[in-house]
């Protein structure tokens, strides 16, 4: 029988692993470019794209800054160069980005349109305009030229239109290439304002002392308007985030998501499954926030008991505000438990309320919140 049994929960491990495996295969996208930077260089997570500019604060930071100093640029794509220049100053001449100092341009193709390339600051151009280049060949040496206050590389991505004021051809190189073996994670907030922060925790990268930043920040609402992903059409995203379970918040918690990360895929939180995704990595009580929240008739909570827990007499409480007890679950099993709580068990006439729940004899687990709406 126990035999039995434990071949039971490996056919049932078996099944979750397949699970998993499946959502996030359909789930998640590949990078579709390499990196300009070696791996050793990162983002720079102060100045995000679609955070507004720092010399005109009604536009946004169309692009992503690497903290590379003088060293090697390679190219993201295959492609042909398609400009060489230089320009010192803010002048914005069709696509000639203003303050880019020395500037290389590449067209490259995507999706059946025209993809640009733009990177700037650059010390020294290694290559000369019309020459056909290939991923991953050297194309510049870094440096501090034009509107620059230290050396970095300022790389943008263009779709479909070269011009610097199509804001909206703008793409988020976050989701284009990635350093090896790390991933991002992309999701959509409803009504989100432009540079809404999110938070993700744990902090997905390490970081140089002087980026402690671990958020990203909104975009593509209002103005400035800048684009998202034909695919994703996301606006958020982590990107450089090495693989691992995260839960990423926003909006003082109402938006949620638990979202694991593999090795080169970029992962949509919106679509992630919740517990089944840390039940597999993970032998701890995992219990979820409630979904959906707010709720109107009923929300769902997701516990996950693993096989030796500390109690074996754990149920799910939830008390209104004032501190009363007004739901008890069953005692909860080993493995996941799917608690559904109904509008029923209410008082008929309370108004919208906000809700606590919490499991019964833990102390290691903090009480959560969730919104009734009337
Ligand atoms: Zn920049």
């Amino acid at each position: 029988m126990k035999s039995f049994l434990m071949r039971d929960k490996k056919f049932l491990i078996c099944c979750i692993l397949t699970f998993v495996i499946k959502v996030s295969y359909i789930h998640s996208q590949t990078f579709r470019l390499s990196r300009p930077v070696k791996d050793n260089i990162q983002a720079n997570g102060s100045y995000l794209y679609g955070e507004p500019n720092i010399s005109n604060p009604s536009y946004a930071h169309l692009g992503i800054d690497y903290l590379i100093r003088y060293d090697t640029v390679f190219s993201a794509s295959d492609g042909v160069v398609y400009f060489v220049g230089y320009n010192p100053n803010d002048t914005i001449n069709g696509y000639e980005p203003g303050g880019a100092g020395n500037y290389l341009v590449i067209q490259s193709i995507w999706n059946n349109k025209y993809l640009f390339l733009f990177y700037m600051h650059l010390q020294k151009p290694l290559i000369t305009q019309g020459q056909q280049v290939i991923k991953g060949q050297p194309i510049a040496i870094s440096g501090n030229t034009g509107n620059s206050t230290g050396p970095h590389l300022h790389f943008e991505l263009r779709l479909g239109s070269v011009n610097y004021n199509s804001s909206r051809s703008r793409r988020n190189p976050e989701l284009w290439c990635s350093i090896d073996g790390m991933g991002a994670i992309y999701g959509k907030i409803p009504n989100a304002q432009n540079n809404s922060r999110v938070d993700i925790y744990p902090d997905p990268k390490p970081r140089p002392p002087y980026t402690t930043f671990s958020y990203a920040l909104t975009y593509n609402f209002n103005d400035p308007y800048i684009g998202s992903d034909d695919v994703y059409q996301e606006n958020y995203a982590f990107g450089d985030v090495k693989p691992g379970t995260y839960t990423i918040t926003a909006q003082g918690g109402l938006y949620r998501r638990i979202v694991t990360v593999y090795p080169g895929q970029i992962v949509n939180a919106d679509q992630a499954t919740l517990v089944e995704e840390k039940l597999i990595s993970e032998n701890q009580i995992i219990f979820s926030q409630n979904y959906p929240n707010p709720f109107n008739s009923e929300t769902v909570i997701k516990v996950y008991i693993p096989e030796k827990s500390y109690n074996d007499n754990l149920k799910l409480e939830v008390y209104d505000i004032l501190g009363k007890k007004i739901y008890e679950s069953e005692k909860l099993v080993t493995g996941l438990n799917e608690i559904i709580f109904s509008v029923n068990n209410l008082d008929c006439t309370q108004s919208s309320m906000v809700l606590f729940y919490r499991l019964n004899g833990t102390n290691f687990e903090p009480t959560k919140k969730m919104i009734y709406l009337k």
